[in-house]
């Protein structure tokens, strides 16, 4: 506000390349330096949002929570090398930077932070944050080394963001236990919030990842919904042995000829152990291959009291 009266009080035109950096505008950083200056100038609480970009409702249903349970609203990009595996799809991953800024902008975030990998990793690095034990099964024995990235890169965005509160997605059902897990262990100053998957109208779980899908690929992608939608009415239903709905949700699956299936699990939602028998709660999990894009999904069952 100050710089615009200023210059309009002048007369003068003045250029700016990033119009997001007047004082009632979002700002966008990459130094840590300036990101300090802009996270130090926000008054009362603040909730971070962690994300690689190339933005969808999920996210901005992340941005939604933390709007409502915060004064302020910081969001961050960055694609971090660190959690793909070699052959991994990081050169490829999905970006357009301009288009999420406006939606950051419109949804009312504050500061957007979109590190480079000389800011996050430089010359040098050699400090790593593990998590040693939930980090192993899941998505952990299918992508070594992955969690360890996140972890690492999760724990430099809280150090330099000093959020309140951190949202995170259900979508990633074992990274908010592994998160939690880091936060607990580490006496992190901060509540990790976790919320709820977010749908397309049929069903698929939006992921950045989809835009990789062909037309007749997405066509194909709501088997994974179904599968675990079918697979909860058994648990209402009583069943209660884990191989049965592990089997059942593979048949569901293989009924889609263009699905590869790489894992379903039924697993303990606080513990990630696989499960023989279903008690009090359930996470349905699953990562499965369309084409050469890998979609993973989940639903979460708790017994009524
Ligand atoms: P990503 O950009 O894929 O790293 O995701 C950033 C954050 O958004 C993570 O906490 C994800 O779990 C969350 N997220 C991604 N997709 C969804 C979705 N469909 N519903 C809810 N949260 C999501």
């Amino acid at each position: 506000m100050l710089n615009r009266s200023l210059s309009e009080r002048a007369g003068m035109f003045v250029f700016n390349p990033h119009p997001s950096y007047n004082d009632d505008d979002m700002k966008i950083v990459t130094e840590i330096a300036e990101l300090r200056v802009a996270r130090n100038a926000l008054a009362g609480s603040v909730g971070l949002v962690p994300t690689m970009g190339y933005l969808h409702a999920g996210h901005l249903s992340l941005v939604e929570h933390a709007k409502v349970e915060n004064d302020h609203v910081i969001a961050t990009i960055y694609v971090n090398p660190t959690q793909f595996e070699p052959d991994a799809d990081l050169d490829s991953y999905p970006r357009d930077l301009e288009r999420d800024f406006a939606l950051l902008r419109d949804a009312g975030v504050d500061i957007v932070w979109t590190p480079n990998d000389a800011v996050m990793y430089p010359e040098g690095f050699q400090t790593w944050v593990d998590v040693t034990d939930i980090s192993q099964p899941l998505e952990g024995g299918h992508r070594p080394g992955h969690f360890k990235g996140v972890t690492t890169i999760v724990t430099k965005l809280f150090n330099a963001t000093t959020p309140d509160r951190a949202y995170f997605g259900q979508k990633d059902a074992q990274q908010v236990a592994v998160i939690k897990r880091m936060v607990r262990d580490l006496n992190m100053p901060l509540a990790v919030i976790a919320c709820p998957l977010v749908r397309d109208t049929d069903g698929v779980a939006l992921s950045s990842r989809n835009a990789y899908l062909t037309p007749e690929q997405r066509t194909a992608a709501p088997i994974l919904g179904h599968s675990l939608c079918s697979a909860i009415d058994k648990l209402a239903n009583g069943e209660r042995d884990a191989n049965a709905l592990r089997t059942h949700m593979l048949t569901t699956l293989a009924s889609e000829p263009l699905t590869n299936t790489e894992y379903v699990s039924v697993s303990h939602p606080d513990t990630l152990q696989e499960l023989e028998t279903v008690t009090d709660a359930a996470l349905l999990s699953m990562a499965v291959r369309i084409g050469k894009t890998r979609l993973i999904d989940n639903m979460v069952w708790r017994a009524e009291h």
